[in-house]
């Protein structure tokens, strides 16, 4: 059983002025599955997730979420950026309620104890390490139940160590939750150790895809793995 949605693009493009970014860029990903996308920089990765989320809207092409063309900001998806984007003048507890009903607030602190910082409800997100405020990020996005979850480049700015680490966390909530993910990084390495498939973005277009999981066992199942992760 997955939450997750099945998520459709075709043909999109965008432009922004004469600058073509994305060029009839097609992409499907299935309810559950778990999606790389890799480029390099200035390649288009983030103006696609931010189609996808339906905080822009492509210039020709559709988006369809579950089958339902995308014509607002998608209620299903939830996404994290690099820089986490917490609001500084709320402490760590209320940034990952931001949004919830009255009702939902009793899941910003189980969320947080998913991430591992339950007893940080009351810190202030300056006074956190990089990789913690990634994880307030992951709590506030779970937080909102997403069917969708759109990670852009969530662990750029981590340390290789810290970045293991939320690796592991990232596929354990995946694991849990089976909502559909779509994660974007110029880290192959990341991308083919948590991706069922990778997509390979060139010229605004996909210029290559492989499938992952079928091919080659998730990391964290080889036992080197689990010794390095426990010396961490
Ligand atoms: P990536 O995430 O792969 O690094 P982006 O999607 O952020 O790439 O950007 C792709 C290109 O589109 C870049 O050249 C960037 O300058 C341009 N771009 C992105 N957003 C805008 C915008 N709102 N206005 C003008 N140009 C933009
Ligand atoms: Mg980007």
């Amino acid at each position: 059983m997955t939450r997750g949605v099945a998520v459709e693009a075709t043909g999109i493009r965008r432009a922004f002025g004469p600058k073509v970014v994305l060029a009839g860029l097609s992409f499907v990903a299935a309810p559950g599955e778990f999606v790389a996308v890799v480029g390099r920089s200035g390649s288009g990765k983030s103006t696609f997730l931010r189609l996808l989320a339906g905080l822009d809207r492509p210039s020709a092409g559709e988006v369809r979420i579950a089958g339902t063309p995308l014509l607002g900001v998608c209620p299903v998806a939830r996404v994290v950026f690099q820089d986490g984007r917490l609001l500084p003048w709320l402490r760590v507890g209320p940034n990952v309620a931001l949004g919830l009903s009255g009702d939902a607030r009793g899941r910003a602190n189980e969320m947080l104890a998913r991430v591992g910082l339950a007893d940080r409800t009351n810190d202030w997100p300056a006074v956190l390490s990089g990789g913690q405020r990634q994880r307030v990020a992951l709590a506030r996005a779970l937080a909102g139940e997403p069917r969708l979850l759109l990670l852009d480049e969530p662990l750029g700015s981590l340390d290789a160590l810290t970045r293991i680490e939320m690796q592991r966390l990232i596929e354990d909530l995946w694991l849990a939750g089976r909502f559909t993910t779509v994660l974007i990084t110029h880290d192959v390495d990341e991308a083919v150790t948590l991706a069922d498939r990778v997509i390979l973005t060139a010229a605004g277009r996909v210029a290559g895809e492989w499938p992952v999981a079928i091919s080659r066992p998730r990391r964290r199942d080889h036992p080197d793995f689990g010794r390095l992760a426990r010396t961490i």
